[in-house]
């Protein structure tokens, strides 16, 4: 049923209501909003398990609406792939990823994450290519991330898509492994360079051998495969022991580090550094 017309609301609960008329609201909000006023990114770190040290950081964006205050991406980047803005914010993401780049280490890299909705309503290869381009951006700096859930449209462009992106010379990163309906054998079909395990498969590791049994045949099946794992939501020490004996390649989460604004970079860098 539309939710447009005088009157539709009644036949919903109140709760329901202003839901609606908060995604309405939010809706129309992003289209008018004005990018590098009201968003900006916080990055994360990830960490090499082996090297012991920051080689990556996630970018992850965040919305500052003057008069709704901090909107949650779990909140606004569903309705901005529904509308398709995310195109252009999507977009600006790499462009604010690819700058931030240039006053950081040469050899720190930011990931990025990219929408289905990107390939799907943007010729997302060409918009990574000439950003990398205009900001005079080596390839091999940003990395993507894609969620498996894009994998379930078996297609060819897609196929060929992430291909092409390879080829550019970024790497490609498949994000929130295990969540999706996915099958191992995508793994293995999609060249990828990154499986991230999903922060659901960490969360009781110690304490669940079935937990434990998952997270040590993905990252074996990662292995085998030529591909590099990183865990997700790491959160205390326990869990860094268990998966660092695993063999997990590199992990992200709160023990480390909560996503940082831009100008704490260099120092957490530096405090990380002397550790
Ligand atoms: P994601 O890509 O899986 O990002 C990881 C999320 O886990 C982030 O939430 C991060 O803050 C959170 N996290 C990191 N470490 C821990 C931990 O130890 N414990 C817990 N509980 N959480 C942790 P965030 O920033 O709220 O982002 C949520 C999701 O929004 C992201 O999940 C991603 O799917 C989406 N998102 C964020 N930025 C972008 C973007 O620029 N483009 C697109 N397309 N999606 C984005
Ligand atoms: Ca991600
Ligand atoms: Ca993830
Ligand atoms: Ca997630």
């Amino acid at each position: 049923a539309k939710a447009d017309g005088r009157g539709v609301y009644r036949f919903y609960e109140p709760d329901m209501n202003k839901r609606l008329q908060r995604r309405r609201t939010l809706e129309t909000e992003l289209r008018a909003a004005n990018l590098d006023e009201q968003f900006y990114l916080v990055f994360q770190p990830i960490i090499d398990l082996d090297a012991n040290k920051v080689t990556t950081f996630e970018a992850l964006l965040r919305w500052r609406h003057p008069v709704h205050g901090e909107v949650s991406p779990d909140e606004f980047i569903p309705i901005a792939e529904d509308t398709g803005a995310i195109v252009p914010l999507g977009e600006w993401v790499l462009r604010q990823v690819c700058l931030e780049l240039k006053s950081l280490p040469e050899s720190i890299c930011i990931a990025a994450n990219l929408s289905p909705m990107q390939f799907k309503r943007d010729d997302i290869v060409e918009t990574v290519a000439r950003v990398l381009v205009e900001t005079d951006t080596p390839a091999h700096r940003l990395e993507l991330e894609i969620t498996e859930t894009l994998l379930l449209e078996d297609n060819r462009k897609l196929h060929v898509d992430l291909k092409r992106l390879r080829k550019l010379g970024s790497r490609i990163s498949l994000d929130d492994f295990g969540t999706g309906y996915s099958s191992l054998s995508y793994l293995q079909r999609f060249a990828f360079d990154k499986v991230k395990i999903d922060r659901l498969f960490i969360k009781d590791i110690a304490k669940s051998a079935d937990q434990a049994a998952i997270v040590q045949t993905i990252v074996n099946l990662a292995f085998t495969l030529g591909m590099t794992t990183v865990v997700e939501g790491v959160e205390t020490e326990e869990q860094l022991r268990i998966i660092r004996a695993m063999g997990c390649d590199e992990a992200q989460g709160h023990l480390f580090s909560k996503p940082i604004p831009s100008d704490a970079i260099v120092g957490y860098l530096a405090e990380h550094e002397r550790k």
